[in-house]
C-alpha cells in the first residue's frame, strides 16, 4: 500500500486525515453538496477527455465494482506507452507502490505532455501540487514530460477547456514531495491512531470531513467545496 495523490493531498493536509482514511474511513461525512460537486467534476472530466480528437482511456474497474483495477491500468499505460499512442486518458503510474493515474498525456516529439482537468474558473495552487505529485511519479517512471497544464472550466459552455501552463510551478514542487512521500507512507500504516490538535487545517484549504468527529458537534461550520480538486 503506497501513496496516492489524493492521499499525498490529504496528508499534507492533516496526517490525522490520512490516517483516519486509512483506518476509520466509516467516520467520514461528505455533504450532499459536496457530491453533487464531486459528480459535476468527473462529468467535465470525462466531456475533456475527447479535447484533443481520439483518444484511448486506461480506465478498468474491478469486475462488478467501480473500483479502478490499478493493475490492469497500469498494463495498459505501458502498452500504450509502447505503441506511441498520441492521446492516453487516465494514464496510470506506480513507483514504489506510490500511485496517480494523469487525465490526458498528449504525445510529443520528446515525449508526452499532460493535463490535468479541474472543474474550476481558475488555477488553485492545490491544483498546482497535485500536477507537481504526479509529474514526480511520472519522471521516477521513466517517462519523459515536457510541459503540464491545468485544463479549468471556461465561460464559453461551448468550448469550456481553458488550458493553463504550470509547468514551472508544478515541476519546482519535486524535492517538497520527496521530502514527504515516505514519512506519509510510513505515517498511514502505524497502528494507533495519530493525534493532531484541531486547528486551521480543519478547513484550510478544504473542509475536512472528519470534522464533527475531531471537534465539537454544535458548532457551526461553513462549507467550502472539496469538488474542484479532483
Ligand atoms: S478535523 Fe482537523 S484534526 Fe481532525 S482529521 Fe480533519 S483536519 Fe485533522
Amino acid at each position: 500500500m503506497g501513496i496516492t495523490k489524493t492521499d499525498f493531498m490529504r496528508g499534507m493536509q492533516c496526517r490525522k486525515m490520512l490516517w483516519l482514511d486509512k483506518h476509520r474511513p466509516s467516520l467520514k461525512v461528505i455533504p450532499p453538496e459536496i457530491r453533487q460537486r464531486l459528480d459535476a467534476g468527473n462529468e467535465f472530466g470525462d466531456k475533456a477527455m475527447a479535447m484533443f480528437g481520439d483518444f484511448e482511456e486506461m480506465t478498468v474497474y474491478r469486475p462488478g465494482t467501480t473500483i479502478p483495477d490499478k493493475k490492469k491500468m497500469l498494463a495498459n499505460t505501458q502498452r500504450h506507452l509502447k505503441l506511441g499512442t498520441p492521446v492516453i486518458c487516465e494514464a496510470a503510474f506506480s513507483n514504489y507502490n506510490n500511485y496517480c493515474a494523469v487525465d490526458i498525456l498528449k504525445k510529443t516529439e520528446t515525449g508526452y505532455d499532460f493535463y490535468e482537468v479541474k472543474n474550476s474558473p481558475e488555477v488553485k495552487e492545490q491544483f498546482v501540487k497535485d500536477a507537481g505529485f504526479q509529474h514526480y511519479i511520472i519522471a521516477r517512471c521513466g517517462l519523459n514530460i515536457g510541459r503540464i497544464f491545468i485544463v479549468t472550466h471556461g465561460e464559453d459552455e461551448e468550448n469550456p477547456f481553458v488550458i493553463n501552463d504550470v509547468t514551472e510551478e508544478a515541476k519546482g514542487y519535486a524535492s517538497w514531495v520527496n521530502e514527504n512521500i515516505w514519512n506519509l507512507n510510513r505515517l498511514q500504516k502505524q497502528r494507533e491512531e495519530i493525534d493532531v490538535p484541531v486547528g486551521d487545517q480543519c478547513t484550510n484549504p478544504y473542509e475536512c470531513w472528519y470534522y464533527h468527529y475531531c471537534h465539537d458537534d454544535s458548532e457551526q461550520i461553513s462549507l467550502e467545496a472539496w469538488a474542484e480538486d479532483v
